[in-house]
């Protein structure tokens, strides 16, 4: 058993938390730690403390951000007619890596799952409304994982969309489904986001 009130147990508890760290992976990450110079584990505490103090969603996109608008909100060189609407921070940095897409990103965190209880309230569904009804989008891209969940949140957005009079659009197949798009390959993104379709 983990002593509570002892450092190292506390640590190595803690860490274990983290997904795929079981309590061996958080043993020797923590022994790792107390073997290294102390501005390891300073630096490391010092980040984690950064991120819990400045990183925030972004108030147009809701992509995580230290600095609001985001970096993509921000860049005048995107297209702000196109937004392309991603499950995941990691799924909109997976496209963002193709550099095959100049638009706009809009991030729900997460898709819809009646099963697990999130219902489109859950998710970041609003803030996209008040974006399309400004009038400046003209295409949305629905780029959600090829799930059930993921299926299931683009027609729920295309109800919402298409009376707005805006082009929705999915990723074209070959994204293999039940996958993930933060970790589909790049050419297979890029193929998927030039080959995309109407809903
Ligand atoms: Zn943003």
């Amino acid at each position: 058993m983990l002593d509570a009130k002892d450092p190292i147990g506390r640590l190595i508890g803690e860490l274990s938390r983290l997904p795929g760290v079981g309590e061996k992976t958080a043993a020797r990450l923590a022994y790792h730690i107390l073997r290294q110079p102390k501005a390891l584990a300073r630096n490391l505490a010092n980040a984690l403390n950064d991120v819990c103090d400045k990183v925030r969603l972004c108030s147009i996109c809701q992509n995580l951000t230290a600095d609001d608008p985001c970096f993509y909100c921000s860049d005048a060189k995107r297209d702000p007619a196109v937004v392309c609407v991603v499950e995941s921070v990691q799924a909109l940095r997976a496209i963002d890596r193709t550099n095959e897409f100049r638009g706009r990103f809009h991030v729900l965190h997460g898709a819809l799952s009646p099963l697990d209880g999130i219902g489109p309230d859950d998710l970041h569904i609003g803030e996209l409304m008040t974006r399309l009804k400004s009038g400046e989008v003209r295409e949305v891209i629905c780029a959600l994982n090829p799930t059930i969940e993921g299926d299931a949140t683009t027609l729920y957005l295309q109800r919402l969309v298409a009376p707005l009079g805006i082009r929705l659009t999915r990723l074209a197949h070959g994204v293999a489904v039940g996958s993930d798009l933060e970790y589909t390959d790049q050419a297979t993104l890029v193929r998927a986001l030039s080959g995309r379709r109407e809903v």
